[in-house]
């Protein structure tokens, strides 16, 4: 099972709006025409479909699906699976928009897109799921393709999801077909350095910014939030460069060592603990909300959506938050943070890494090659560094935010390549 997110949304009622707030300001900034503002701003293709599945106890019942490709102006369209009751039509819809950004803003060459199915996979069995994957992916064989669609896991999915994928697609296609998918099992195609792919990024743009803020690793301490895929990783590559994490948490609560939590431990705690903190005694435990607002320089969000809002932005301390979560922070949240001088490394600059290093699991798979995992981290981290110092230049040219640069940054270049490939 891949990452089990759970999206809460606080002050934004819909994640397509507060996507599109920060898409309004970005366009204004760039003076970007009408007519390339509403291609932009609308998905290039919605397709809802009904799956019917027999069920263990012999029961059918039926499932609905949903594939979102919001753009494919720079390339095939790229962006994950989620299988969780919440899904809708909307928040797929956002998160394929903010796919399309977060591949311009680290320049890989592709578009947009999303998927999901409203069911919940902790309440299913192995065949169950196994049938329901086979079943979306039939249902999607016109729409996914190595040239045409490429999915990935994202909540609720994992490799042993994306290899069913593969194998149902392949069979469609009658020979194997490993480019339609990434995060497969290594065994399949899938690459090195891909789990901790998004938390290394994290770790990338945390120093990229720490060096333009002028604070010096070694003296620097830091809070993570959230300590699955991204948070953990992105707390153990931050401590073996020096910075001290005095503080981590998860959904049982939040831990506080002032003297610096050993992360090593503490992952190894967690997976000796069915992937929970609770428990865990290297550190104090404090209160989950407490995290946010620590005394810290740096600040990981790596858990959900929408943690940071209106009602508890005042009490941030850190003098910068890097974005590991998609989403984390709501768009009325921004303008304080903006006001309070908070330097944000944000979620389509600072969790890029991930989408990034499934790219190169795609390069690998047409090549027919595999990588070494030295060099698809040198490769990433020179992409991640190259982001991060092209959003920062923006930001200081227009004088906006690093998150309204981020959106500026990946319009203009998808607004550019349209205005080059033309429309009808
Ligand atoms: P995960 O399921 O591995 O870990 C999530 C962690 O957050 C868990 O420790 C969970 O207990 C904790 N958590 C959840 N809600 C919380 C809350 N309200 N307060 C404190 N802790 C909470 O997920 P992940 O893969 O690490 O993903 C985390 C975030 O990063 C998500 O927003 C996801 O969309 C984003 N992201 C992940 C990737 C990736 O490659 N995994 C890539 C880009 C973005």
């Amino acid at each position: 099972m891949g990452y089990i997110e759970p999206a809460p949304i606080k002050d934004e009622k819909n994640p397509f709006e507060a996507m599109m707030s920060r898409f309004h300001i970005a366009s204004q900034i760039l003076g970007l025409d009408d007519e390339v503002y509403n291609v932009l701003k609308s998905p290039a293709k919605q397709v809802i479909v009904s799956l019917p599945i027999t069920m263990d106890d012999g029961s059918i019942r039926v499932f609905e699906g949903f594939r979102v490709i919001h753009s494919n102006i720079l390339g095939p369209s790229k962006g994950g699976i989620r299988f969780d009751p919440g899904v809708n039509i909307d928040e797929v819809k956002a998160l394929a928009a903010w796919m399309t950004w977060k591949c311009a803003v680290v320049d890989i060459p592709y578009g947009g897109a999303k998927g999901g199915v409203k069911c919940n996979p902790r309440e299913m069995s192995s065949g169950e799921i196994e049938r329901l994957m086979r079943a979306y992916t039939l249902s999607m064989t016109e729409i996914f393709g190595p040239d045409r669609d490429i999915p990935a896991p994202d909540m609720g999915t994992g490799p042993r999801e994306m290899a069913w994928l593969m194998d149902e697609y392949s069979r469609t296609q009658g020979m194997t077909v490993n480019s339609v998918v990434t995060g497969k099992p290594l065994v399949l195609g899938g690459s090195l350095g891909r789990t901790e792919a998004t938390g290394r990024g994290v770790m990338v743009s945390a120093l990229a910014a720490m060096e333009k803020l002028k604070i010096n690793p070694y003296k620097a301490t830091c809070a993570v939030q959230g300590f699955g895929n991204v948070g953990s990783h992105a707390a153990l590559l931050l401590e073996e460069r020096g910075v001290k994490v005095v503080a981590i948490s998860d959904l049982s609560g939040a831990y506080y060592n002032g003297n610096g939590i050993n992360i090593k431990e503490a992952i190894d705690y967690r997976n000796d603990n069915r992937g929970s903190l609770e428990g865990y005694l290297g550190a104090e435990k404090i209160d989950g909300d407490e995290i946010l607002g620590l005394e810290v320089d740096v600040l990981v969000p790596a858990a959900t959506e929408d943690v940071i809002t209106s009602q508890n932005v005042e009490s941030i301390k850190a003098k910068l938050i890097v974005e590991g979560a998609n989403g984390p922070t709501s768009a009325k949240a921004d303008t304080v943070i903006n006001d309070k001088g908070i330097m944000v490394a944000p979620d389509i600059l600072a969790n890029a890494g991930g989408v990034t290093v499934s790219y190169f699991e795609w390069v690998q798979n047409r090549l027919g090659y595999k990588w070494t995992g030295e060099r698809v981290n040198r490769r990433s981290d020179r992409i991640m560094k190259d982001a991060f110092d092209n959003v920062y230049k923006t930001a200081k040219e227009h004088n906006v935010s690093m998150r309204i640069a981020a959106y500026v940054v990946a319009i203009d270049k998808v607004a550019k390549t349209y205005k080059y490939r033309g429309g009808y």
